[in-house]
């Protein structure tokens, strides 16, 4: 019988306790890290569990049976990460997206959905509140969801063809279950559902038309993301990756598509549409144009590790001021000081050496701290 690996205190990344500035300030105003860059979105992850094992994600040769997750008590409570949104809210958060691994496998997400929509900004407005999930669980949960507070969901759909999609979540999950996931999330009023399709070449990029025409003219709005070197496991390469200015070329060879205007400033996806009126697709270019200028996003662990960019090798320890009795000024006040001197765009540097991959350095896993 192989050793169970039990991680103690969950060191397996690099992570500091963040400096609480000597002199503190209000825990309000908006906040510019060193590019100019406003904090506006909180990405937070509240669990590191799944139940797909996605190849450009969880690879099972390393998120394998005998992989061992956070303990529950490790995990953010739900009144712990409503104290951590409020104080981000205060510095100038208007939207929070809930991710994972997969959110819905934590247990009565909807009562934090419903703390977190309690949540206003300073002038009063409310938050725009989302979720993104594999959609497994979601035909079950989300009018729940809804009722709760959410605003909108983001549902990742690799393939329509079981068989690729079933080689991508590698669990032989059926396309038809997330399916019926995207409706009943449509009829719960969770819309416009967007749908993310991770497109790997030599895997599912002959999904690409095919998933293109069975969303055109439905109400949902589906984005090809392109294939990204996260984590440190998913041993990627760049002859895999399809580039986004190819996505669009084959759907307009078949399907006539013009560019049009993002919705606000820091959309991470390019929006393009049908010539004949078919509705939108959006195009998440992190490899091949990246957007790290407008990038506004900040994440949150599961157990409470702030992290400024999906691509970091080591985060700040927000918890340990949580439960070591800070007050909110002083870690409102250490949001502040890590904001202010944030500096990153992986992407925008990324550099791929001679054999097509990037340097694995100990990058956090996108299912520690969401994508
Ligand atoms: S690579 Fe980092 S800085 Fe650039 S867009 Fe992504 S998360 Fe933002």
């Amino acid at each position: 019988m192989s050793a169970k690996i039990i991680p103690v205190a969950d060191h397996r990344y690099l992570n500091a306790v963040p400096m609480i500035p000597a002199s503190l300030e209000p825990a309000t105003g908006l906040l510019a890290d060193t590019l100019a860059r406003p904090l506006r979105d909180l990405r937070i992850s509240v669990t590191d569990r799944c139940n797909f094992r996605c190849v450009y994600c969880m690879p099972k040769e390393t998120f394998g049976k005998d992989y061992a997750f956070l303990p529950q008590t490790s995990l953010l409570s739900f009144e712990e990460i409503t104290r951590i949104a409020r104080l981000f809210v205060a510095h100038g958060v208007e939207k929070i997206r809930l991710t994972g691994g997969e959110p819905l496998l934590r247990k009565h997400v909807e009562k934090l959905v419903a703390m977190l929509s309690a949540l206003k900004t300073p002038d009063g407005r409310a938050l725009d509140l989302t979720l993104t999930t594999n959609g497994s669980l979601l035909a079950r949960k989300a009018q729940a969801l809804k009722d709760a507070g959410l605003n909108r969901v983001t549902v990742s759909l690799d393939s329509l063809d079981d068989a690729t999609f079933k080689r991508m979540n590698d669990v032989d999950f059926p396309v038809s279950e997330v399916l019926n996931g995207i409706e009943a999330a449509h009829r719960a009023g969770l819309g416009p559902v967007k749908v993310n399709m991770v497109v790997k070449g030599g895997m599912n990029d002959q999904e690409i038309v095919p998933m293109a025409r069975h969303f055109k003219g439905s109400p949902a709005i589906l984005r090809f993301i392109e294939y990204m070197d996260v984590g440190a496991s998913n041993g990627w390469k760049m002859d895999e990756v399809i580039p986004s200015a190819e996505v669009v070329r084959r759907i307009n060879a078949v399907m006539p598509l013009e560019e049009i205007e993002p919705n606000y400033t820091g959309e991470t996806a390019a929006r393009w549409r049908y010539r004949d009126g078919g509705g939108e697709i959006g195009l998440i270019s992190s490899v091949t144009q990246a957007f790290c200028h407008d990038c506004t996003r900040a994440r949150l662990s599961t157990e409470g590790k702030l992290y400024t960019c999906l691509f970091a090798n080591s985060g700040n320890d927000l918890r340990a001021l949580l439960r070591g009795g800070r007050s909110d000024e002083e870690i409102s006040g250490a949001i502040a000081h890590l904001w202010r001197a944030r500096g990153d765009r992986y992407s925008e540097l990324r550099t791929i050496n001679t054999n097509g991959m990037t340097a694995v350095v100990k990058r956090v896993e996108m299912s520690y701290i969401g994508g």
